[in-house]
């Protein structure tokens, strides 16, 4: 396990998603987990490939919410990204989070 490749998982974390940035300690060796000392998180580490899943995620949160913008429908947009329309609800709801909105 590298702390290296290591980010904060909260997304109410000023470190969410931010590598290096000096936040992040071991927080148990025997079980791989990290821990922030921004927010108080800790999660497991080795989890690389759920991470790049998340990055294709975001790409898709992105896309939606230019379409959503655009004024295509829900279900447009589950068909052009192929994922399901509660899919594109939930990223609807992240986003409006994320705006603050
Ligand atoms: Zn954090």
């Amino acid at each position: 396990m590298n702390i290296r490749n290591q980010s904060c998982p909260s997304e109410k974390c000023t470190y969410f998603e931010q590598i290096c940035a000096g936040n992040v300690v071991i927080h148990s060796r025997k079980e791989s987990r990290f821990r922030c000392n921004c927010c108080g998180k800790t999660w497991v580490g080795h989890r690389e490939s759920m991470h790049y899943g998340l990055r294709s995620g975001e790409r898709k949160i992105m896309v939606t919410g230019y379409m959503l913008g655009e004024g295509f429908s829900i279900r447009h947009i589950a068909k052009m990204l192929s994922i399901s329309p509660s899919t594109v609800q939930r990223f609807k709801k992240r986003i409006a989070n994320f705006v603050g909105a």
